[in-house]
């Protein structure tokens, strides 16, 4: 906008000075054509009279006077030559005598006076260029007696002043149409990029593994059709959003189906063998082989509690109950925890606050986290010459946080993003949902899960949880 009101001014200053120098023109070579006309009438009712003589300057001179006052009349310069090109009156508007002026008709013009009566030639004396009018003068009987010249200066300081006024009033009224323009392109450009950067903003919020909810947008505007078109786009975004979550369930099940029966079957077999071999030897009165059927039984027993094991994770996976959360004390929560492992062979600290900690969580899930991190904990001890635990509650600023730190075997660099999915497992015996179920739980309680761990050194989960007032 700017730069069009910019662009008019100018192309409108330019005209205005084409249109005020050509008018200009157009007046001075009327007025010197006019002002010629009457000079030249004049002149030629005195040299009318005039007898072709020898002494012709002498005469022409006797007429200076009538020169002198027909300049100031006309306020025009006057020079009167004879017919050989040589200067006789040279009369000023504001003098009353023939100035000395070195001035000759050129040769050129002398000659095109025999054949014409009148010629305009350019002329230029030092930096002045102006127009020269030359006409013979004749007398009665047609003789050529001498030549008038009217050197015909424009005088453009008038014609100066008009435009600078002029283009001063345009210019004035320019500024205002320049000021307002500036004041409307603010607003315009700030109305236009205010939309554009709430668009912007909203984009940015676009989160692709989420649901975003269609942006909303009244007007019909150019800006309308691009939110509609992003709208269509978020839709079908959610679309292959959801596409992709299925795909991303059934290859998840079927990799744990997968997994499931490969666990139920591994103690089957020696269930199986330990079967056939009982069969195969079965002696009820022989004292060795009662022995060896209450081993069998033993292991088959061991065995089939493995089995239930697998079975109630993975039920458990599958299910996740309803969570049912009340305020309750996590001091109680982590105490009771830990103290089911009190009496095994390991040093187990516990340090829970005498300040009570609220949190909004299910306390039967809460348990089953506290469980999962202190039989992780305890597992990666086995190797450990003294293992040693510690079960820590604090509450930092509005969450409480719980520790859980072991000296234990420490998870290897390559694992570390690995752990929290469901069936990762280094152990032969595990499933790997633990800490997949313990995410969830804290998660959906709110809270977070992390760890950080050092291979052969020990491992430190962290779970915060958002504590409430009692
Ligand atoms: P599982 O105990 O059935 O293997 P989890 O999900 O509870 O399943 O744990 C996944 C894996 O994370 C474990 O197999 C183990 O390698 C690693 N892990 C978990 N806790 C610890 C720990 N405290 N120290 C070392 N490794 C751990």
């Amino acid at each position: 906008m700017l730069s069009l009101v910019i662009t008019s001014l100018l192309i409108i200053g330019l005209v205005t000075i084409w249109f005020f120098t050509d008018q200009n023109k157009q007046y001075h070579e009327e007025r010197l054509q006019r002002k010629e006309r009457a000079i030249k009438t004049e002149m030629t009712y005195f040299s009318k009279e005039v007898e072709l003589q020898e002494d012709m300057d002498v005469v022409i001179k006797e007429f200076e006077e009538e020169v002198f006052r027909l300049a100031s009349v006309h306020q025009l310069e006057i020079n009167v030559f004879n017919t050989s090109g040589e200067i006789l009156v040279a009369a000023r508007p504001d003098s009353v005598h023939s100035q000395y002026i070195e001035k000759r008709v050129p040769e050129s013009a002398i000659s095109d006076l025999v054949m014409m009566n009148r010629i305009i030639i350019p002329e230029q004396e030092g930096s002045r260029k102006y127009l020269s009018d030359y006409t013979n003068l004749y007398n009665e009987n047609d003789e050529r007696i001498a030549i008038l010249n009217i050197p015909y200066l424009q005088d453009t300081s008038v014609n100066q002043q008009d435009l600078e006024a002029f283009l001063g009033s345009i210019g004035v009224v320019y500024l205002f149409i320049f000021l307002g323009g500036i004041g409307l392109t603010f607003l315009l450009s700030r109305s236009i990029t205010r939309n554009l950067t709430e668009l912007g903003g909203r984009m940015q919020k676009v989160n692709l593994n989420e649901r975003n909810e269609p942006f909303d947008w009244k007007s019909d505007d150019e800006i309308g059709k691009l939110v509609n078109a992003f709208n269509t786009m978020l839709n079908k975004l959610e679309e292959s959003r959801q596409e992709l979550a299925k795909t991303e369930r059934e290859s998840a099940w079927r990799e744990m189906a997968r997994q499931v029966a490969h666990e139920i079957k591994n103690p089957l077999t020696p269930i199986k063998l330990s079967v056939q071999h009982l069969q195969a030897t079965a002696n009820y009165d022989d004292e060795v082989w009662r022995e060896k059927f209450k081993r069998t039984m033993a292991t088959i027993i061991q065995q089939i509690d493995s089995l239930s094991n697998i079975a109630t994770e993975f039920s458990d996976f599958a299910k996740m109950p309803q969570a049912k959360a009340e305020v309750i004390s996590l001091n109680e929560a982590v105490r009771a925890a830990a103290e089911l492992y009190a009496d095994l062979a390991f040093e187990l600290v516990t340090e829970v606050p005498d300040q009570t900690i609220n949190s909004f969580v299910d306390p039967e899930q809460l348990g089953r986290v506290m469980n999962n991190l202190i039989k992780n904990a305890k597992q990666a001890g086995s190797d450990t010459q003294i293992p040693r635990m510690r079960v820590c509650l604090k509450k930092v600023g509005e969450t409480a946080e719980i520790i859980v730190e072991d000296n234990g075997s420490g998870i290897a660099d390559d694992f570390k993003d690995k752990i929290f999915r469901p069936n990762f497992t280094t152990k032969s015996s595990g499933m790997g949902l633990g800490l997949s179920i313990c995410k969830q739980i804290i998660e959906s309680a709110g809270g977070s899960i992390s760890f950080e761990s050092e291979l052969g050194i020990g491992t430190t989960f962290k779970v915060t949880l958002p504590a409430v007032k009692p």
